[in-house]
């Protein structure tokens, strides 16, 4: 089969990162039978250098014509000065929206490999944890209302918060889906003591629940959540959250993994185009060492195969050689901890998760 891939490679550790995924979808076409096409297009600082918007028309145009878009970070020290809608992250929001990518799927899995690296004690994560977040990627705070005024204690600014009927029971159903396929078993998240947007999530959850009955659900208020994931992450399999909270808990949930350059995710809408990416942002501390780790872009290409080109089984197979890698002790920097192993390169990283595909 061919695909058509729309490839954002951004800043910072973006391109080393994104190299490392098409390498990897090159041995997979290779040996699956199938041809992945890229064009190259620009957003986030890079666009801003060379066209002064972070997202030039022409990349939103290419991304929704192709079957899926590879992202790998944007951002960076030197556009943070920018008024807000200049900056770099403006362009993931403006591709969100503009490509109508409401679901954003990120599952955080600690490998048995990487018990050690897991700052939880042991006796917590016992033999791992997997568990997925759906967040909701195009309501809520970022997108609602914001500005600056007077208010009754002198200048202020606000966000706002609005949820609809609509936008919550899309994602609750994406979500009741995803545990129907797991282990039946959904946490949303909200903070319905206090927020009226919660409250109608929690009101529109509550009426899907009793149409999927075979899925176990609860309620969990967002500050819990926060404290639970570093009490007990065994105790989730899928959990729902806003865009915000979910940006959150999925950021603390990755350390629990180890590091935040394993963590894969996935934006989705109502058709097959997706847009993904890893969860971490451009890392500008460790850009063009060539040092960064891999392995979240490589498992967000699997996402891609899987979800917007129906590959289960090529998706499976870049999935079991990362875990084989890391369980034949290979480590890049951030994943050496206290197991004695030479840090490998991004390069040297990629090539052996590719010899074991
Ligand atoms: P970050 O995720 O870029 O980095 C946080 C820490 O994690 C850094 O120490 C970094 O070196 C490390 N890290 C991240 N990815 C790694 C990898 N693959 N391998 C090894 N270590 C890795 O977050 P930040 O420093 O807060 O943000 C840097 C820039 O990225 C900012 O401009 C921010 O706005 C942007 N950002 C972009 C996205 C995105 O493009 N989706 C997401 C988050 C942040």
């Amino acid at each position: 089969m061919e695909f058509h891939i729309a490839c954002i490679k951004g800043d910072g550790i973006g391109p080393e990162i994104v190299d490392s995924a098409i390498r990897v979808l090159g041995k997979i076409g290779s040996q699956f039978g199938h041809e992945f096409n890229y064009t190259d297009v620009d957003a986030g600082g890079v666009a801003i250098d060379k066209t002064g918007a972070p997202l030039p028309n022409e990349t939103l145009d290419i991304c929704k014509k192709s079957d899926s878009v590879l992202l790998g970070a944007v951002g960076g020290p030197k556009w943070d000065t920018l008024p807000g809608h200049l900056r770099p992250e403006r362009a993931l929001l403006g591709l969100r929206a503009g490509l109508g990518l409401y679901s954003n799927i990120r599952p955080a899995k600690l490998f048995k490999a990487l018990l050690s690296e897991c700052p939880l004690k042991e006796e917590i994560v016992g033999g791992g944890f997997d568990m997925v977040f759906v967040r909701e990627l195009t309501g809520g705070i970022y997108f609602g209302e914001r500005g600056r005024r007077e208010g009754k204690m002198g200048p202020e600014a606000y966000d706002t918060e609005a949820y609809s009927i609509t936008e919550v029971r899309r994602i609750g159903k994406v979500a009741f889906e995803l545990a129907g396929k797991r282990n039946k078993k959904l946490t949303s998240v909200d903070k319905a003591n206090v927020l009226e947007s919660s409250r109608l999530w929690r009101e529109e959850m509550h009426k899907l629940a009793e149409e999927y009955t075979d899925i176990e659900y609860s309620d969990m208020l967002v500050d819990n959540c926060a404290m639970q994931i570093v009490r007990n992450p065994r105790q989730f399999d899928v959990l729902v959250t806003s865009n915000m909270f979910g940006d959150i808990l999925s950021d603390e949930a990755s350390m629990a993994t180890g590091s935040i350059g394993l963590l894969p995710s996935s934006s989705l809408g109502e058709g097959t185009l997706g847009m993904y990416e890893p969860i971490h942002g451009s890392a500008p501390d460790i850009a063009g060492r060539g040092v960064a780790n891999p392995i979240a872009t490589i498992l967000s290409a699997a996402m891609m195969l899987r979800f917007s080109f129906n590959l289960a089984k090529e998706a499976d197979a870049v999935e079991n050689a990362v875990a084989k890698a890391l369980e034949e002790g290979l480590r890049t920097f951030d994943i050496v901890g206290t197991s004695g192993a030479t840090p490998l390169s991004t390069a040297r990283m990629t090539q052996e998760i590719m010899d074991r595909i």
